[in-house]
């Protein structure tokens, strides 16, 4: 039996990557879950020499990208245009 976590590591590592609502709809626990594991899973891949990727978020009304984020939950709100509609990142494990 797999922990959860260790299934957010496979699935993340396929090639497509993730958003945190595919994770948390493939895990059943809310997103608010699912970005702690991330957290979690960030520090201890380090140990395989793999990380997280993240494709950042981008708004869908004018392509302000939310580049350099350190917090892995999605952003809601563009700070340029202030539209809510945001395309969510994308997590992927690769090797670093
Ligand atoms: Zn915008």
């Amino acid at each position: 039996m797999k922990t959860r976590r260790e299934k957010i590591v496979e699935l993340l590592s396929e090639n497509e990557g993730k958003t945190l609502l595919e994770l948390a709809d493939l895990t059943n626990v809310p997103v608010k879950v699912v970005a702690q594991d991330l957290d979690s899973v960030r520090k201890t891949i380090r140990y395989d020499n793999k990380r997280i990727e993240v494709r950042p978020a981008v708004c869908m009304n004018c392509n302000y990208t939310f580049s350099g984020r350190s917090r892995i939950s999605d952003p809601h709100k563009c700070p340029e245009c202030h539209s809510e509609r945001i395309s969510p990142q994308i997590f992927r494990i690769i090797s670093s």
